[in-house]
């Protein structure tokens, strides 16, 4: 009885320790920030942060969105059966101004990346673009087969200016019983939701190589990588994910900075994925919670290691990125 006793309390206060944990929030103050005042030149190419690893990408003529995730589904939310939340849905996209879209690549297929590209994708005219899992959970969205690409790695997709090239890349790896809860397999069926969150499986991760004329992008959206498959792009700006980072070794961050960044000869990094994507998307929304992420050594492990500037874009800001300089030596 009395050893009963002692178990009950002892988990009562390792929940309440983890509750209390999760409102400790990292701080992002001291962090630089992107300089965004200026507004885009005719024809420049801007990208706007709007939380998790979605981003707007657009040279104002043609417009591409990654992953397109706005229902931020709250933690508890996620132990019951889930469904894109559409009221969440019309407001960010209104937030961020957009009403069309040219193409959604998605990164991979976990319901914080792909549960909602479907439904933005009918709204915004846009076709899909993503791995079969990808179009697995598109079509079970409604989107017309028409509409969905299956792409193939290595290969430019061009929309207006801009070329688009998913590249082999791997998830962070999660604790075990997150990966299981979470699903590290295919997506085989159309995903109609409501649905459990291991519908919403990873299919392949890739990482988004996105060239323009005036710009030069990769778009990592979990901070995993595949060993010499960025070699062969260039990228002026590195939009890596960080979630989860701050947790691998100091070999598997040499990696990751190695493989990404610096494969693409990046000059400048930006952080995605590093906000509490259990929140609804603000200006002002909270990194994830300690206990999930410490946001200091996420964006440590890169910052640490690259020589040039290091810059966070809050959700909903727009940034004008510059032009390639010269190319860097074959
Ligand atoms: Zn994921």
């Amino acid at each position: 009885m009395n050893a009963a006793r002692w178990s009950i309390g002892a988990l009562v206060i390792v929940a309440a320790a983890l509750f209390a944990l999760y409102f400790v929030t990292p701080s992002m103050d001291g962090w630089p920030v992107a300089d965004t005042d200026h507004s885009p030149a005719e024809g420049q190419v801007t990208i706007t942060f709007l939380g998790t690893s979605t981003v707007l990408v657009s040279d104002g003529r043609t417009h591409l969105l990654t992953d397109g995730y706005f229902s931020r589904i709250s933690i508890p939310g996620l132990f019951s059966r889930m469904a894109p939340n559409e009221e969440r849905i019309e407001r960010a996209l209104s937030q961020a101004g957009i009403d069309r879209l040219d193409a959604i690549p998605v990164l991979h297929t976990h319901f914080d990346h792909v549960m909602d590209s479907g439904i933005v994708a009918q709204r915004t005219g846009a076709q899909l673009l993503g791995s079969s899992s990808a179009a697995m959970a598109a079509s079970g969205s409604g989107l017309d087969k028409s509409r969905i690409t299956t792409v193939q790695t290595h290969h430019p997709y061009r929309f207006g200016d801009f070329t688009l090239t998913f590249v082999p890349a791997s998830h962070v790896p999660l604790p075990g019983l997150i990966e299981k809860w979470t699903g590290k397999g295919e997506i085989t069926e159309p995903v109609t939701p409501p649905d459990w969150i291991g519908a919403w499986e990873e299919g392949q991760s890739y990482g988004l190589v996105v060239e323009h004329p005036r710009a030069r992008i990769l778009i990592q959206g979990s901070a995993g990588m595949q060993p010499g498959e960025l070699d062969r792009y260039q990228a002026d700006y590195a939009l890596v994910a960080t979630a989860s980072l701050g947790k691998q070794s100091e070999a598997y961050k040499d990696a990751y900075f190695k493989e990404t960044v610096a494969a693409v000869g990046a000059h400048t990094i930006i952080p995605v994925h590093w906000d509490n994507f259990f929140t609804e998307l603000t200006e002002n929304v909270p990194p994830l919670p300690w206990v999930m992420d410490n946001l200091e050594d996420s964006f440590q492990a890169l910052a640490r290691r690259h020589q040039g500037p290091f810059r966070v874009l809050r959700p909903f800001q727009t940034l004008a990125l510059e032009a390639p300089a010269v190319d860097k030596a074959p």
